[in-house]
């Protein structure tokens, strides 16, 4: 470990040093940074990586914020941190060639195409199908609450394509060019006003098979990877204020905020150290690549500290809590990006609202947690070998 820590410590130094980042331009320090292996610290060599601990990416992520670096993740938060874990873990040499270096530069933004109308929670009810068609597919259904879709490159999509097989096994996975012919892409507001989310309609898209992650039919597998990393993602240390910090910014603004609030504000500093904590040792005891459903406690802690840090953010506020900007419906744009990083406390409360849900909602974090974790026993599921087209559905 001492010298994987010196060679992620050594070439940090260099990278810093040959490109200062106050005189390189973003996407070429980003690019210098995937050539350095910086990009994800345990991916191969070439691949972005140095194949060392991934614990050592911490390391990287500070120093260069420290240096004021550019944040590769941030821009492309969907295809850093869940779609490059799944190609390493399951694309071949040649899609992982293909894909890392464009997501992580920025030239393509990623997002997820797994929710459906009809499946959300149970995801693996999903009906948008694939069919084979020579040396590529055919892909047609329709997606809904996907991410950033309007300014997205490439799509994370999961696809029936045998749906004689029960429902988790007949599923594959692909990654669709959200600029192809037969991709349409709705915005829908969300309670900020925000169009972030959108519903996706996929009509005759045909996707080569040279897009096709991991084997035919086990596109579950393949999915779980991303859903375990989106879960890590919520937990992840952050080097942003948390919402903890924004609430003790504003206790300390108010002259006598009373034993009410003074309560809350404590409690709620605990709680935050202890995530801070535990999601810390999280990352330091990730040794194997793909986290496990341990993640889930990080998301679901997450969800819960944040909303209510936001919620006594609000009450810190009083009247002027009430000042929200426009609920008016607006696009989604690079700059709304740049809007959220400013931290309004009105705007992130209302965003907040989702924490709960989107990533897989907190009851299924506990069912999770209950089954996989604590090994308690599994909820009835009568649909679990059956074909899926003899499922019935409404
Ligand atoms: C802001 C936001 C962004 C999102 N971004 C994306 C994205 O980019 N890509 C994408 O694919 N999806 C995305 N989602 C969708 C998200 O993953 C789903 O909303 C989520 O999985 C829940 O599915 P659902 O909305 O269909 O609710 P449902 O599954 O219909 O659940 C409804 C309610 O029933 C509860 N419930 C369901 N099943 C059980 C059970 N077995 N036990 C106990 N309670 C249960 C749920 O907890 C919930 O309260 C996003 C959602 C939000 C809010």
């Amino acid at each position: 470990m001492t010298a994987e820590l010196d060679l992620v410590v050594t070439t940090t130094e260099d990278l810093l040093r040959s490109h200062p980042p106050a005189r390189t331009p973003r996407r070429d320090f980003l690019a210098a940074q995937f050539d350095a292996g910086l990009a994800w610290v345990h991916f191969p060599v070439g691949s972005g990586g140095l194949g060392v601990a991934p614990p050592l990416q911490r390391e990287v992520t500070l120093r260069l914020a420290d240096a004021g670096a550019p944040d590769g993740a941030e821009f492309n938060r969907l295809g850093y941190s869940m779609g490059a874990p799944t190609l390493a873990a399951w694309g071949t040499r040649a899609q992982q060639e293909r894909y890392l270096r464009p997501l992580f530069v920025g030239d393509e933004r990623w997002c997820q195409l797994f929710s459906e109308p009809g499946a959300g929670s149970d995801l693996a009810g999903l009906s948008t199908r694939a069919v084979r068609d020579g040396d590529a597919w055919v892909v047609n259904g329709q997606k809904v609450w996907s991410s950033l879709a309007t300014i997205s490159q490439v799509g994370m999509l999961i696809a029936r394509t045998d749906p004689e097989q029960p429902k988790h096994r007949g599923l594959t996975y692909f990654l669709v060019d959200m600029d192809a012919p037969g991709v349409e892409v709705r915005p829908l507001r969300q309670l900020t006003g925000e169009a972030e989310f959108n519903e996706v309609y996929l009509t005759d898209v045909r996707v080569p098979d040279s897009a096709r992650v991991g084997e035919v039919s086990d596109g579950w597998r393949v999915a779980m990877t991303t859903l375990m990393e989106e879960r890590v993602l919520f937990n992840r240390e952050r080097t942003e204020r948390t919402p903890a910090d924004l609430a003790l910014e504003l206790y300390r603004t108010r002259p006598d905020p009373g034993p009410e609030l003074r309560t809350r504000m404590i409690d709620l500093w605990v709680r935050a150290r202890v995530q801070r904590l535990n999601s810390r040792r999280a990352a330091a005891n990730r040794t194997a690549g793909i986290p496990g459903p341990e993640g889930s406690i990080g998301k679901l802690v997450y969800a819960e500290l944040n909303q209510d840090a936001l919620e006594l953010c609000l009450d810190l506020l009083g009247d002027e809590s009430m000042l929200y900007d426009s609920y008016e419906m607006s696009a989604y744009t690079e700059e709304s990006l740049t809007r959220r990083a400013e931290q309004d406390v009105r705007r992130l409360f209302l965003r907040s609202r989702a924490y709960s849900i989107e990533g897989g909602t907190s009851e299924i974090m506990r069912n999770i947690l209950a089954e996989r974790v604590l090994g308690l026993p599994p909820e009835p599921r009568t649909d679990k070998n059956v074909p899926f087209s003899r499922i019935p559905r409404g």
